[in-house]
């Protein structure tokens, strides 16, 4: 088992529920507003922290009021923050209005996430590797919340270092050839896969498409997450299967994919079969999607095992 280093965003969630989301030029009443610590690299590296595996976070705060806060979730939630760069401004913030069917709309502000250079990302590696040539990193999970060249260049970076790579370019970006070809772990919802491929994405038949698409652009393996639809996977080596979600009543899918993401890297570096691993992370997924927020949604492994008993 080796330790899993997240290289990627850490922001600050402003989350408003409302009845219905508001038309453009309208205003409508909050029901309720609360502040829970998210970004898609922090969200994946609570996710595999509470999976149980040994998480080392690299990225930004902003020397603001929220910095110390999303470092000290990140802390509580078991993830190693000595990566964890203060930077001068903002931290990453995303206001996100959720209505009553658990349909989210999200504004993404950067903050010091839009200021992790390649120069921390080697720093924090470095660290992350404990100066054995990389020996004891059993994986990097990659997203797309800060620089892409911070990204791109952490895919080669754990390259070197033998780490297997995990990919989730969310938000959807088109990712070049050069870059895929070094993923291990290509993780897309069917938006993203779609953003890649150039191909529509709007069923299960068209995500097993766009899988072999991207398996054609040499990535090892593919995960199409489908929503309430499940996943659909397919390897290099031939491997084609089709997981189901569990069925659940969804209040907010706010953290779904990092969910699933965190936890499918967690139960491989332990030893699991893909099978396995794919519901395993169903199982965390479809419990964090019934409960509000980012990191407050993401189940424990004991959560998560007493459910699938
Ligand atoms: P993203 O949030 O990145 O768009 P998805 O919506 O595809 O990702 O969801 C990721 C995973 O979360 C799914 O593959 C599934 O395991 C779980 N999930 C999402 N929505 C539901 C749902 N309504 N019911 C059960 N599981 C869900």
């Amino acid at each position: 088992m080796g330790k899993i280093a997240v290289v990627g965003s850490i922001n600050m969630d402003v989350v408003n529920r409302v009845e219905r989301h508001p038309l453009p030029g309208e205003t409508v009443s909050g029901l309720e507003t609360a502040y829970i610590p998210g970004g898609k690299g922090a969200n994946q590296a609570v996710a595999a922290a509470r999976a149980g595996a040994q998480v080392l976070m690299i990225g930004a705060v902003g020397q603001d009021p929220f910095g110390g806060p999303l470092v000290e979730a990140l802390g509580k939630a078991g993830v190693n923050t000595a990566g964890v760069l203060e930077k001068e401004g903002t931290s990453g913030m995303a206001f996100i209005t959720v209505d009553a069917h658990g349909e989210n709309n999200i504004i993404l502000s950067p903050g010091a996430n839009g200021r992790l250079s390649a120069e921390d990302m080697e720093a924090g590696l470095i660290g992350a590797a404990g100066g054995s040539g990389g020996a004891g990193l059993g994986g990097v999970l990659l997203q797309n919340e800060i620089p892409w060249e911070t990204t791109a260049a952490a895919v080669r970076r754990a390259r070197t270092y033998g780490a297997a790579v995990y990919l989730n370019p969310a938000p959807a970006r088109k990712v070049e050839d050069e870059v895929l070809a070094l993923v291990d772990v290509l993780v897309v919802n069917e938006t993203e896969a779609a953003a890649i491929s150039g191909l529509e994405v709007a069923s299960r038949e068209h995500a097993e498409a766009a899988a072999e698409w991207l398996l054609g652009r040499g990535v090892g393996e593919v995960i199409v997450t489908l929503g309430a639809a499940g996943v659909v996977y397919a390897s290099k080596e031939g491997e084609r299967i089709s997981a189901p979600a569990f069925r659940v009543e969804a209040v907010d899918t706010t953290a779904a994919g990092d969910t699933f993401i965190g936890a499918y890297a967690a139960a491989r570096d332990r030893g699991a079969s893909v099978q396995e691993a794919l519901r395993w992370a169903n199982a965390a997924a479809a419990i964090a999607v019934t409960r509000p927020g980012a990191q407050s949604s993401i189940p424990s492994a004991d959560e998560v095992n007493r459910w699938l008993e």
